[in-house]
């Protein structure tokens, strides 16, 4: 049996994620914006809302959520919140260190980690991506190699989100010299950013999402003892596709919500700007155009939910979590363009946000793995 409805407690939730973002969220991020700067007391707010930690068990201060609940609620953030970047560093830290600990780590490591995360004490991040090797990330040079029972890390990474504030990073690195990338020659380690060789790098200029900052992390010689490993040695790759699949459900959601809002706002601008004698939407260019982000926003949402389902049936959903970033990314990006267009020359003006919006989107299509990654990826699921 199909059922699209939301329960009364996802509903509720919805509302109070709204109500609480518009409220707490979302003064002062022009500034924020221009400044590139990240909401700390925002940040501080969502923790106390639970948003740091809605899939983390309530033995660790968490809300316990399904996938399909958590995914929802990321959703309600984003329709909420005009402070994308917040959302996106939020995101960055629930499923790509969060839900990794979760799944893979040992239970000193849930223990030492997640109640932190989770109020917001400390903040998180990953570190796959290097200057040489991005979309090719199994082709990294950072390495791990063995001493005395420790693990000596020798690299550096970059694009790193949260990494100017973060308390540990989940760095992933070369052990294998034999094996090479997913055929078990990456390692994940728990580096706490306050370690002897660790360097974080200034704040990253960026197109958009300039309120989550990021930086390069470099490390040389960082010791970390064995306990610092996160899953198995060579497990790296199962951590990375497994914290994808969620991000790849998760954070979509929340520019899903992005591009609710925005089209709310898109319907009104053409309801009461008038141009020729009546209002613009009149006009079936116009209306196409709204049309059509209905259109990518319903698609969609229905794609995210059937990840966030198979997540939760504890099934794989690496076909689908493609799809579905893909889908949403260029989604995103196009119905941003459609709203600039929409709102004319104001559109690229920072009156009506439309413009922050379209800046803010293009990093969807990079970020989880850029668009031709997610093509390749549901070829070879094809066969091809
Ligand atoms: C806002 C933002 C936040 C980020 N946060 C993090 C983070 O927290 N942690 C982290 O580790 N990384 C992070 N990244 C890095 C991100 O994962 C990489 O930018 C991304 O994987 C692409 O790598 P690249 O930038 O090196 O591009 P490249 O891999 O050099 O790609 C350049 C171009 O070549 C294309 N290309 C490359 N290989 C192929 C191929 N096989 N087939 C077809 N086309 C191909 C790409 O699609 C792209 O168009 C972040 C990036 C952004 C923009």
């Amino acid at each position: 049996m199909v059922d699209f409805s939301l329960s009364p407690e996802q509903e509720l939730f919805r509302t109070q994620i709204i109500e609480f973002a518009r409220r707490k969220l979302n003064c002062g991020i022009l500034e924020r914006d221009r400044e590139g700067t990240l909401d700390r007391e925002g940040w501080k707010a969502c923790a106390e809302m639970g948003l740091l930690g809605l899939p983390v068990p309530e033995t660790y201060g968490g809300l316990g959520l399904d996938c399909v609940s958590s995914m929802l609620a990321m959703e309600a953030l984003g329709y909420g919140a005009e402070d994308q970047g917040l959302a996106f560093a939020i995101n960055t830290q629930l499923w790509t260190c969060e839900v990794p600990i979760l799944h893979f780590g040992t239970a000193d490591q849930k223990d030492r980690y997640l109640p932190r995360l989770v109020t917001g004490e400390i903040a998180g991040g990953h570190a796959t991506t290097e200057p040489g090797s991005g979309s090719d990330a199994f082709a990294m040079q950072t390495k791990a190699v063995e001493k005395d029972g420790s693990w000596i890390i020798n690299g550096s990474k970059t694009f790193i989100t949260n990494a100017p504030f973060a308390d540990v990073l989940i760095v992933f690195a070369s052990t294998g010299e034999q094996k090479r990338g997913f055929s078990g020659g990456i390692t994940a380690f728990l580096v706490d950013t306050t370690t002897r060789g660790v360097t974080i790098g200034p704040p990253q200029k960026k197109l958009g999402l300039r309120t989550s900052p990021t930086a390069e992390v470099f490390l040389e010689d960082v010791e970390v003892p064995a306990s610092a490993m996160l899953g198995r040695k060579g497990g790296g790759a199962a951590i990375f596709t497994s914290e994808m699949e969620w991000e790849r459900s998760c954070l979509f959601a929340c520019h899903l919500g992005a591009m609710e809002r925005q089209l709310e706002q898109c319907v009104k601008y053409a309801q009461d700007r008038v141009q020729f004698g009546q209002p613009i939407g009149k006009f079936q260019s116009v209306s196409n155009r709204i049309a059509d982000m209905k259109m990518r926003i319903e698609v969609g949402r229905q794609i995210l939910l059937k990840v966030a389902w198979l997540k939760d049936q504890d099934r794989r959903a690496g076909l689908e979590s493609a799809i579905a970033k893909l889908y949403v990314s260029e989604s995103y990006v196009q119905s941003s363009l459609d709203a600039v267009a929409i709102h004319g020359g104001y559109g690229f003006t920072e009156e009506y946000g439309v413009e922050r919006m379209l800046r803010d989107s293009v990093g969807s299509v990079l970020y989880s793995g850029t668009s031709d990654i997610q093509r390749n990826i549901i070829a070879r699921w094809l066969g091809l």
